[in-house]
């Protein structure tokens, strides 16, 4: 089905009772050319682009949940291409450009929502970083503007602007920066990769990776052993277990992340804001809630939740920048599992066994990410080789001594 403005007003008429499904409930095929591991944004994206790209239709993705239950239902929904470093700036603008045309292209109303990120600056130290990665996005092609503290008390005047150890000197601005509504992604490209032929298949656990004579074969599931000729993990924060049933052995650590969303409010916040003095960042959904988020809980864990440390720090953080914060109720928060890598940027690529295709360490900026993840992770499985922009996304950069450090922290991924 067709979604229209026209196919809005026919199923008005009828009582809105014969939209048809967003997609099957296919039982797994005994075989698929490409198996896809997750059912988040990045293994249906995948299966949307193999499909619509590549004419590559015989593709199962497999969800051990349901679709979009992963952190592509559960982040703060920011989306920009303000990266600095070469391995990640062209990377990041294609997934820009590719969301500009989103919701044309899947025909789906993703919510994409165009109201710039403004990222603040409280010392000349920053002020310089800003100036040098503004810099850099411009020499990139892509628009950045450096904003005074005037400037900024024009556009958001609502900051704590007095704060004597955190004084606002100015921000950074990317106008095409904004939000997307999350789950929204999932089911635009889940819909779409159905649509073209692709097997969606919820509840569907995978358990093993068969090998035999050093090629997978296949991967056994709660439904049953499912073969294929080749398999693609796009399983974010489970990477490291998935991929260890290949033993491989990946430099990503599990690490939890908090979201927040407040009561409903009047139209307040304009923008995405980032707050330099820490690590806090807010906008405001169209539904009126705020939705902010913080740093990572700093421990290891596969646990979907977070802890009342973090709580307290992020809303200490919250109310630091926006005092008026204080006045709005918290109605719920969660957590999602991060896969963050060494070097804190993500990594598509073929691993040492031939037909088994990588694609995480997507940390906790993988959403903005998902349609050129998508794009060139299905270029790189139809193709063997990677796509332009992704090319230096490796595995092999940290043997190497090539890493991609966007925030200069070293090898510590709760850092990052
Ligand atoms: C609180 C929070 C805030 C965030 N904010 C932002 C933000 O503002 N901007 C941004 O760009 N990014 C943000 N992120 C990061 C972003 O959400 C992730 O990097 C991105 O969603 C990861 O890719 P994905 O969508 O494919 O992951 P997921 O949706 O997690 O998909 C992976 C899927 O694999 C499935 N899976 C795992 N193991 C198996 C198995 N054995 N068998 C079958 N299926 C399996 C999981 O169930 C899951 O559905 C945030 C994340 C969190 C948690």
């Amino acid at each position: 089905m067709r979604y229209s403005a026209f196919s809005i007003l026919k199923n008005a008429f009828s009582g809105n009772r014969n939209w048809a499904p967003m997609w099957r409930e296919p039982q797994p095929k005994p075989h698929y050319d490409v198996i896809i591991v997750g059912g988040g944004g990045h293994g249906l994206a995948t299966a949307y682009y193999l499909a619509k790209e590549h004419g590559i239709t015989n593709v199962a993705v497999l969800e051990k949940s349901y679709l979009g239950s992963g952190n592509v239902g559960r982040n703060t929904t920011i989306v920009r291409s303000n990266y600095m470093l070469e391995g990640n700036e062209p990377f990041y603008e294609l997934s820009m450009k590719l969301w500009e045309g989103l919701e044309q292209d899947f025909n789906y109303n993703a919510m994409m929502s165009q109201r710039g990120i403004i990222n603040l600056f409280h010392s000349d130290g920053q002020r310089d970083a800003y100036a040098r990665r503004g810099n850099s996005m411009r020499m990139h092609g892509i628009e950045a503007e450096l904003l005074d503290r005037e400037q900024v008390k024009k556009m958001i005047p609502y900051l704590n602007y007095e704060h004597a150890r955190f004084p606002v000197l100015g921000g950074l601005l990317q106008r095409r920066a904004g939000t997307a509504r999350h789950d929204a992604v999932a089911w635009g490209y889940g819909r779409g990769a159905d649509q073209r032929g692709v097997d969606l298949i919820q509840q569907c656990e995978v358990t093993g990776i068969r090998r035999e004579n050093g090629v997978v074969t296949g991967v056994e599931t709660t439904k049953g052993f499912i073969g294929c000729n080749k398999l693609a993990l796009a399983a974010a924060g489970n990477t490291s277990t998935v991929a260890r049933m290949a033993d491989l052995q990946l430099p990503i650590e599990s690490h939890v992340l908090q979201a927040f969303v407040t009561e409903g409010i009047k139209p307040a916040i304009d923008n995405v804001i980032t707050y330099g003095a820490g690590h806090f960042y807010i906008s405001q959904s169209d539904k009126g809630g705020l939705v902010f988020g913080a740093n990572l809980d700093y421990y290891s864990s596969y646990a979907q939740r977070g802890n009342l440390e973090t709580v307290e720090h992020t809303i200490e953080e919250g109310v630091s920048m926006i005092p008026g914060l204080s006045r709005v109720r918290v109605l719920r928060a969660w957590g999602g599992v991060m896969d963050m890598s060494m070097d804190g940027s993500p990594i598509i690529d073929r691993t040492a066994i031939d037909n088994l295709y990588l694609n995480c360490g997507w940390c906790y900026g993988g959403f903005k990410a998902t349609p050129a993840s998508g794009f060139c992770f299905a270029h790189l499985i139809a193709r063997n080789e990677p796509h332009q922009v992704a090319r230096l996304l490796r595995l092999d950069r940290f043997r190497r001594g090539f890493a991609i450090d966007e925030g200069g922290k070293g090898p510590q991924p709760n850092l990052h």
